[in-house]
């Protein structure tokens, strides 16, 4: 079967040729409907070698759909020939978090060896994906596999850190929402739907802005030194009382600390690098500052289920499995509007 595979530290994306996994006790091999492309997937290949543990050949691909088709001894609960998503940050299932579904904080993954696919574990960038276990299937039923996998991450991930912040988002609130790319145009639309908080979206891009318009942002600022200004100007000097970062990098995490309310919100999810530092003075009284990871088990069914209701719907660009590398090229460069997806 065609893959897409990171073979050779600092080397990119490859389309190879490889064999049709099989599915051992417990798993579930889906055919590939659809799989994302994530900025985490370049952090990962831009890694140095020294710091690059996830190991090689590692298949792409961690934002996984497809359809159940071959069980392996003992799968229970899956019907062949079913459309599913696949929840991606696989925990052990047994520890007090993974109890709660909240797998993306289990305490013993690492412990274990457990790795979400595409970041450890085989992804689901080839034909066919093998999931660990069946709570990790969630049933797409009706909803298109392409328009929706982006869910499991670019949705997944805002929703549970705006969810987590949702009691800043009060109506005369306004939300800070810096760049406007795979994650940061689903979270616009997340805010809006789950709350009657203004959005002030930030990018560098004109054309990032512009998507940020589209799906219901009602201020938008070009990002730099006097975005913060602008921002503090729109809230009439009261600054934003929940701020998500879905960049990281310096200049996004130095505008979140300058914009950020008194007793509000910064959540940075973005992994670009950047530092915020912590002291009594370093932000305004009560400000929170957190680094969530990705979302509970739960939280995509909720978020799958935004999607249904017509609130939430992911911008896609879809390319054949063939042109992955030139999509991922895309995606270095900022040029994707929205969420790239990959159907093979
Ligand atoms: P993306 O490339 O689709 O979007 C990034 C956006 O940021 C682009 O629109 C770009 O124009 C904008 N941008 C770049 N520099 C900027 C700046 N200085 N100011 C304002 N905007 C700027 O990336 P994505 O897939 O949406 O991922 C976003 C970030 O979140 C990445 O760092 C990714 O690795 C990370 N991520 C984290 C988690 C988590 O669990 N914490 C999960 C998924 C992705
Ligand atoms: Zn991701
Ligand atoms: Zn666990």
């Amino acid at each position: 079967m065609k893959a897409v595979q990171y073979r050779e530290v600092g080397k990119g994306p490859e389309i190879v040729e490889i064999d049709v996994p099989e599915p051992g006790p417990g798993q579930i091999r889906l055919k590939v409907t659809a799989a994302g492309l994530c900025h985490s997937d370049w952090f990962v290949m831009d890694l140095p070698e020294e710091q690059y543990t996830y190991g090689l050949p590692l298949t792409l691909g961690h934002e996984g759909a497809g359809i159940a088709d071959k069980l392996g001894a003992g799968v229970t609960g899956i019907t062949v020939g079913e459309s599913y998503a696949i929840y991606g940050p696989w925990g052990c299932g047994v520890c007090r978090n993974c109890a709660e579904g909240k797998e993306n904080y289990c305490t013993r993954a690492a412990e274990l060896g457990i790795a979400p696919p595409g970041l450890g574990a085989p992804g689901a960038m080839a034909e066919y994906v093998i999931v660990d276990d069946a709570r990790h299937l969630t049933p797409l039923g009706d909803l298109d596999p392409v328009e929706t996998v982006s869910l499991t991450d670019a949705g997944l991930t805002p929703y549970h850190a705006i969810k987590a912040a949702q009691h800043k988002l009060f109506p005369g609130a306004t939300a800070l929402v810096l760049g406007v790319g795979g994650l940061g145009h689903v979270g616009i639309q997340i805010i809006r739907a789950i709350s009657e908080a203004t959005v002030i979206a930030v990018d560098v891009s004109a054309e990032k802005l512009s998507l940020a318009t589209e799906v219901g942002a009602h201020h938008t600022v070009v990002s730099g030194p006097d975005a913060a200004a602008r921002i503090r100007e729109l809230t009439g000097g009261v600054g934003a009382d929940a701020v998500f970062d879905f960049v990281g990098v310096q200049p996004t995490i130095d505008t979140a600390r300058a914009s950020v309310a008194v007793d509000g919100y910064i959540h940075i999810v973005g992994i670009g690098g950047g530092l915020l530092p912590t002291g009594f003075f370093s932000t305004p009284f009560g400000a929170a500052v957190r680094a969530p990871y990705w979302g509970s088990r739960s939280e995509l069914i909720e978020v799958l289920d935004l999607a249904r209701t017509g609130a939430v719907s992911v911008h896609v660009e879809r390319y054949g499995i063939e042109d992955a590398v030139e999509a991922y090229t895309r995606l270095h460069h900022g040029a994707v509007r929205g969420r790239a997806v990959v159907v093979p």
